[in-house]
């Protein structure tokens, strides 16, 4: 039998209805590419996306139609987004930090009619428009007073557009599984491959992220959104801010501490999420300047695996809860978070932190298992390490144009590639990725577990430990650090420090001190990097083995 509710589409145009109808006054703060701090509201974004959504559809742009964006996180970037997706088109959101041959490959792949593009990043897409022929019109986003028609003729001016066209527009009214937003994940592995994002996927996301137990938001918080809009859709704060009234705070181009420590006192923001290294950079910023915050009370940190001395950095000098959480860009992104369960909240301090540099536990709306490579259900014991693999509402079930083939198993899990466990209070930790993993004598070394312990020595500023051929063990672990500004260490010193926490066959076989350690495009270690620049490195136990 049939139940007999409404039929209301889920679709996320409806978000921002609700925040235009019930918070038209709460403030959208901006860091513009121009340079000052902009203010506009959820009612002001309403109009002008309507404006644009009529601009877009007299450019031609119709359902389905994929439009990219190549921009920060700023007020005109979510007036992008709402534009294009209310009328049934496709917000590809690209990754600025990607070398321009991959941001060719994905806009080609994507077909992408329409790019708005911020100030900053129009010079390079200029250049390597004749790669691009699907690329209709580039809009610029930003005012008539910056526009540089002579260097760019035919680019279209943002804020031109706004003014020209009635916010006179019907948003909606299409299924609810019409595909919302496109976003590539970063392809360490082979070609990058899109994630679709349906309407539905995206509203159910928002409404699961705003759990207590999720991201907890309320009208109440200001969120300081400096995870970008285009790494995994914000990690959906761009819709599930307008879905609580929150105030929302969007940093441009700005991501150092000391722009973020700015942003943070002067908008009260009580809540923020970001990956590890950027929470990083503003302890520095915050210790060398004897500054704390005042109103911040949640960060949610994910994207890598929290270091222990960051948890214990915000909680004890600072008074802020850290909330890990895991996911990715084919669960929308969110995942696990680690807050904390009624077991873990009546737990002893240390203990509990112990908890929260897990990754998490799933909300309602994720369901998860482990396997062995055989697709065996493992044992959620805290200790047997297996295929991570995850099935809902808002899990990629095939990638864009039909890249991978099937990627589900027999059951419809999505396998992340990720290798972890889960203890008996449903807790998940990641332990590395199937491909960082290392192989030793048979059985699996966590590069994440070690370079996190590394990480925390004080002489310290990041750590990455990679997997390297071993004649007899076929890898071994080797540990590379990169030290703070002027600091002098030994090998010795790391492994003495690493010794009594973790296991001794897991001990580096090496330590290498690097002037740098490579991030990748969203912010990540990049081992791929660290293993292309360690070729050819021989380690010092592996010389001694004498050739078979
Ligand atoms: P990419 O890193 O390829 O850009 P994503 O941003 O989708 O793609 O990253 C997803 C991956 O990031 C996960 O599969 C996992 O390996 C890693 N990851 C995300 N959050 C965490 C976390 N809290 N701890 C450890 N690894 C994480």
């Amino acid at each position: 039998m049939q139940g007999l509710m409404q039929t209301w589409p889920l679709t996320v145009d409806k978000i921002l209805d609700h925040a235009n109808n019930w918070h038209g006054d709460r403030e959208v703060v901006s860091r513009s590419l121009e340079g000052p701090i902009v203010r506009t509201t959820y009612g002001a974004i309403h109009e002008r996306a309507k404006r644009l959504s009529n601009a877009l559809l007299a450019l031609g742009v119709s359902n389905g139609d994929r439009v990219g964006t190549l921009a920060w996180n700023t007020g005109r970037h979510i007036e992008a987004w709402y534009a294009i997706m209310g009328i049934g088109a496709v917000c590809h959101t690209l990754n600025p930090r990607l070398f321009a041959d991959q941001l060719c490959y994905i806009m080609n792949h994507a077909e992408d009619r329409i790019i708005f593009v911020d100030l900053p990043f129009l010079p390079i897409l200029w250049e390597h428009r004749e790669r691009l022929p699907k690329v209709e019109k580039i809009i610029v986003m930003t005012d008539r007073d910056h526009m540089v028609e002579a260097t760019y003729p035919g680019a279209l001016c943002f804020e031109t557009l706004v003014e020209q066209h009635s916010p006179d527009v019907v948003w909606g009214e299409f299924d609810e599984r019409t595909a919302a937003a496109l976003c590539y994940t970063s392809g360490t592995t082979g070609n990058p491959k899109g994630v679709l994002y349906e309407h539905r996927s995206t509203f159910l996301h928002t409404l699961v992220s705003l759990q207590a137990d999720a991201m907890g938001l309320s009208s109440r918080d200001s969120i300081l959104a400096v995870v970008p809009m285009y790494h995994a859709n914000a990690w959906g704060l761009t819709f599930s801010a307008p879905a609580a009234g929150a105030k929302l705070v969007l940093p441009g181009a700005k991501m150092d501490g000391a722009s973020i420590f700015e942003l943070l006192e002067t908008e009260h923001v009580t809540f923020s999420a970001a990956v590890p290294t950027v929470w990083q950079m503003l302890l520095q910023h915050m210790r060398a300047n004897s500054l704390r915050p005042s109103k911040l009370k949640r960060v949610v940190i994910g994207g890598s695996a929290v270091p222990e001395a960051l948890v214990r950095a915000f909680r004890d000098d600072y008074g802020v809860e850290v909330v890990h959480a895991w996911g990715m860009t084919e669960t929308s992104p969110l995942g696990t978070l680690s807050s904390p369960n009624a077991a873990v909240a009546a737990m002893e301090p240390d203990e509990r932190l112990y908890y929260s540099l897990k990754q998490g536990r799933p909300p309602a709306g994720i369901e998860l298992k482990l396997t062995d490579d055989d697709g065996n259900l493992l044992p959620h014991d805290g200790t047997t390490f297996g295929r991570l693999k995850v099935r809902g509402p808002f899990v990629v079930g095939a990638y864009f144009r039909g890249e991978g083939g099937n990627i589900l198993d027999d059951e419809g899990y999505f396998d992340t590639g990720d290798v972890a466990t889960i203890d008996e209070l449903g807790y998940m930790q990641i332990t590395d990725r199937a491909k960082d993993v290392i192989k030793s004598g048979g059985e699996w070394i966590s590069s994440i577990e070690i370079e996190n312990i590394a990480a925390g020595h004080p002489k310290a500023t990041l750590a990455a430990v990679i997997g390297v051929h071993h004649p007899k063990w076929e890898e071994r672990p080797l540990l590379l650090v990169k030290l703070n500004e002027g600091e002098t260490a030994t090998r010795e010193e790391f492994l003495a420090f690493l010794d009594g926490k973790i296991a001794k066959w897991w001990m580096p076989d090496d330590v290498v001190f690097v002037e740098e350690i490579p991030l990748g495009a969203t912010g990540k270690i990049d081992k791929k990097l660290i293993r292309q620049r360690m070729e050819g490195y021989v380690l010092p136990t592996a010389a001694a083995v004498p050739a078979q």
